[in-house]
């Protein structure tokens, strides 16, 4: 799990968290098991034929030589075999895992699958998908039956060889009665032994395997973020920010450039917002800001320093982000405040949470700031989850904020709100802003306007109205007509 938390942001668009999911549960328990009971199962097995055949070497030779002639051809048989089992045991696997993400994923997004009562596509995906089980289960089944009702013939028809041979060995006086049984008993031992070897096989072949693909995780080069956690603020920035010719595409998409020569200077404190139709990139800079993807080329420097010369841990411990949708552990209010600062006082909590213009609507729950959220626990309305976030963004202190405007918008009232606890935040710190609606952002010192990864303006509120043609003023008009119309007599 450590190594799988410090994995860059790149590793998880390749492996879905239901994947990754099963190597931490599925493979590990199964070489967990395997270590335990597994070895020592085969140990056992191991030491009852070596001591076993010794016995009957010494009992009788012949015999011994007939019984070692007949059982490990079988043995080698079924080692074969097992291989061709294993291959169908797999298959169910994967189908059993094809089945869960459907489970998953439809628990995940049960609203969509209500809103657009997709219940029954769901189920019909899930019954194809459970079919597919059934059909790899019984072919598995099938080899299964076959292989085993195979060694228990082999086996007993040696084993009635064996006696034929011994009893006529008795008869001619070669043997006496007693060694004849003895013989009987270890080989029973030894054939069982020698039945189980294949299962144990194939389970340490299983554990292998889980091995190999835990071990491809453990050799992946994770971030160099610390595992211990750090003190706050021992190396602020001062907040000045500044994006030179910065281009990006995303390592799953490389011939797709996102950003394209990016350049901009923030000065400390200052607000800057960020504008441009959906897709355009705003969100991307974003991550960038964040360190989650170096850029391409280009670079990006805090405070007159490449971002690559920090500490990855000091450089995102330096800036907050109050996301679109915010969400949150289960756990308790306090709990999902603290995450801001692990270990923060109840008092800086409270503060935090006053400043966020959360702590009204914490005061209203029974359990105040014992509530449970999350998906155990009650559910927080939009604007309330958001003020959750302002108050961790509180409590870390940032040099760099950056807010992803909720796109779904607030009533107004929670609005006021969450905007009111923003600007308070936002005092004395740089901010990005993503914005969606552009009332949020008149004030902003500076405004880039952003299209298809392209800086297409740059300037204040002011500045880009002027613009004759300029794609802000255009979606300024759109979103202001109607108060336009109503609060500018003076238009025409
Ligand atoms: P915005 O925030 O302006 O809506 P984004 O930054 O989210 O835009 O997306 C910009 C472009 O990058 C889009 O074309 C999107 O498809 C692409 N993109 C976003 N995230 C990824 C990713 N993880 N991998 C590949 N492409 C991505």
């Amino acid at each position: 799990f450590s190594q799988l938390v410090r994995m860059p942001m790149s590793f998880f668009s390749k492996n879905t968290a239901a994947e990754l999911n099963s190597r931490i549960s599925a493979d590990i328990t199964q070489i967990g098991d395997t270590l335990t009971t597994g070895i020592a199962e085969f140990l056992r097995q191991f030491l009852i034929i070596v001591g076993g055949v010794t016995m009957i070497c010494l009992i009788s030779w012949k015999l011994a030589l007939l019984m070692l002639a007949v059982v490990p051809p079988i043995a080698l048989i079924a080692v074969f075999y097992g291989r061709k089992i294993r291959a169908h045991s797999r298959n169910v696997q994967d189908r059993v895992a094809d089945s869960n993400i459907i489970v998953g994923e439809s628990m995940m997004g049960i609203s969509n699958v209500k809103s657009f009562t997709n219940e029954a596509y769901e189920i019909d995906r899930y019954r194809t998908a459970t079919g597919k089980i059934v059909e790899a289960a019984i072919r598995y089944a099938l080899s299964r039956g076959t292989f085993f009702s195979f060694i228990i013939f082999c086996l007993f028809g040696s084993i009635i060889l064996i006696v034929w041979s011994g009893v006529q060995m008795t008869v001619h006086h070669e043997l006496s009665a007693g060694e004849m049984l003895q013989f009987m008993f270890y080989t029973l031992f030894v054939s069982a032994s020698i039945g189980g070897i294949p299962e144990q096989y194939a389970q340490i072949q299983r554990a292998v395997g889980a091995s190999e693909r835990i071990m491809e995780i453990l050799d992946e080069v994770p971030e160099s973020v610390s595992e211990q956690l750090k003190a706050p603020g021992l190396n602020r920035l001062t907040g000045n920010v500044s994006f030179n010719n910065v281009s990006f595409s995303y390592p799953s998409r490389k011939d797709f450039t996102v950003l394209k020569a990016i350049s901009f200077e923030v000065k400390a404190g200052e607000t800057i917002a960020l504008v441009g139709p959906s897709g355009s990139g705003k969100s991307t800079l974003a991550g960038l800001l964040l360190r989650f993807y170096d850029p391409s080329s280009g670079q990006i420097s805090f405070d007159r320093k490449e971002a690559r010369e920090y500490d990855l841990t000091d450089l995102r411990q330096n800036m907050a982000i109050v996301p679109q949708d915010v969400l949150l552990f289960g756990g308790t209010i306090r709990d999902n405040i603290a995450y801001g600062r692990p270990g923060a006082s109840q008092d800086d909590i409270i503060e935090a949470s006053k400043k966020a213009n959360a702590f009204e609507f914490i005061e209203t729950f029974p359990d105040k700031f014992d509530t449970l959220v999350g998906d155990r626990g009650i559910q927080l309305s939009g604007g309330q989850r958001q003020r959750i976030a302002i108050a961790r963004a509180v409590l870390k202190d940032p040099a760099i904020l950056i807010l992803d405007e909720a796109t779904s918008s607030l009533d107004s009232e929670s609005e006021r709100l969450v905007q009111e606890a923003l600007d308070k935040l936002m005092v004395g710190r740089t901010s990005f802003v993503i914005a969606h609606r552009l009332s949020t952002i008149r004030n902003a010192d500076k405004i880039v306007v952003i299209e298809k990864g392209l800086v297409r303006e740059m300037g204040n509120h002011a500045e880009l109205m002027l613009l004759e043609n300029g794609l802000y003023r255009s979606l300024s008009q759109l979103q202001f007509q109607p108060s336009f119309a109503e609060s500018a007599p003076t238009v025409g």
